[in-house]
């Protein structure tokens, strides 16, 4: 809470698609939203653009890439004297046809080190926020994605999630190892991967905290949302026809406005209280328009799996001699 008496909830990613439209749904239901991005121009344009009142907004520089930048992040907001009462980790990157990969400001591969480990960071430092938060329904969402899981249709398309031991991870994972494995580059995979190790993150987070603080911890697939900028470095025909095939084949697709009030209901609503939980509303969007906890794939679902990847990703991000200290 500030001092207007309203939540605040941090969201990473507000310049397009699912980030932006949960900023929206959660402005609407009464909370103060932080737009965590990178840049601070581009988000203030969304917010104008789909009229945020003044009040109900605050935007803060985060790249999720530079590990300095999201401790960076965190003293900003600590300086902002507003508690912290949920947490949204949405901001992603996707780069398929990359052949090369590129490298994050402490020489991780950049997808990975977007999507995880400034996410792993952000959740495991703005822990400490959350817990001295007095709201009564604490959440913090990771968003999944259904390309994690091969156990289900849209999973199925090669090439799928490996992250095998986590042996990249284990030997440092500095350029040039670039895949969680520490096998050749692909950046399809890289993408996957870097999605089994949120899921996996939020899993670690509800095992080793909710008992202890109360908070939820929770993952979802919002649909497929098929027209967000997240494909704007696909082929441009792919981004023409993958809507269009979502739409009238798989009939998965659903629209920014509805993924956004999906993240909003997972963090804010009482039916969405379940800590553990992946709230998903199926492949195909089930007719009813009902959500239900969904079985995540067998590398997300792997205690081990997690354990493994929270202690090689504490290390990672700089956290180990923290862990150790405990
Ligand atoms: P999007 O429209 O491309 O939005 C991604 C957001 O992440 C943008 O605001 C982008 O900001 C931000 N971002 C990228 N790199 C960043 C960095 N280094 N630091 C801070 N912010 C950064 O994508 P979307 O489709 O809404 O995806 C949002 C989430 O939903 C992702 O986690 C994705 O995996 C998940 N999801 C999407 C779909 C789908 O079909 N679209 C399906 C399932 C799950 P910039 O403007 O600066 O690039």
């Amino acid at each position: 809470m500030g001092n207007d008496q309203k939540p605040t909830v941090v969201i990473t990613g507000t310049t397009s698609g699912v980030g932006l439209y949960a900023a929206k749904s959660l402005i609407d239901r009464g909370w103060h939203v932080i737009l965590a991005n990178r840049s601070v121009g581009k988000a203030e344009t969304a917010a104008n653009e789909l009229g945020f009142p003044q009040e109900s907004y605050t935007i803060m520089q985060l790249d999720l890439a530079s590990l300095t930048s999201v401790r960076q992040f965190v003293a900003n907001f600590r300086a902002l004297g507003r508690s912290l009462d949920g947490l949204i980790c949405n901001a992603a990157i996707y780069m398929p046809l990359l052949k090369e990969p590129l490298f994050s400001p402490e020489n991780y591969e950049l997808t990975m080190a977007t999507n995880h480990l400034g996410h792993f960071l952000l959740c495991n430092l703005m822990l400490e926020d959350m817990k001295k938060s007095t709201y009564n329904d604490r959440r913090m969402v990771i968003l999944g994605t259904v390309t994690h899981n091969p156990d289900e249709l849209g999973g199925k398309i090669p090439p799928r999630p490996d992250v095998g031991n986590f042996d990249g991870f284990a030997a440092g994972f500095k350029a040039p190892i670039t895949m969680a494995k520490g096998d050749k580059f692909e950046p399809v995979r890289a993408y996957k991967e870097s999605k089994v190790c949120n899921v996996l993150t939020m899993r670690e987070l509800h095992r080793r905290y909710h008992t202890s603080t109360g908070i939820t911890f929770v993952s979802l697939y919002p649909g497929c949302v098929a027209d967000t900028p997240l494909f704007r470095n696909h082929y441009p025909l792919f981004q023409k026809l993958f809507p269009l095939f979502q739409k009238n084949i798989t009939g998965g697709y659903v629209s920014q406005e509805l993924a956004g009030d999906r993240v909003a209901m997972v963090l804010a609503d009482p039916e969405y209280k379940q800590s553990g939980a992946y709230w998903s509303w199926g492949n195909r969007q089930r007719k009813d328009g009902q959500s239900f906890v969904q079985r995540v794939s067998p590398q997300a679902r792997d205690d081990e799996n997690a354990r493994r990847m929270w202690d090689l990703t504490m290390n990672l991000v700089g956290l180990g001699a923290v862990a150790a200290a405990r």
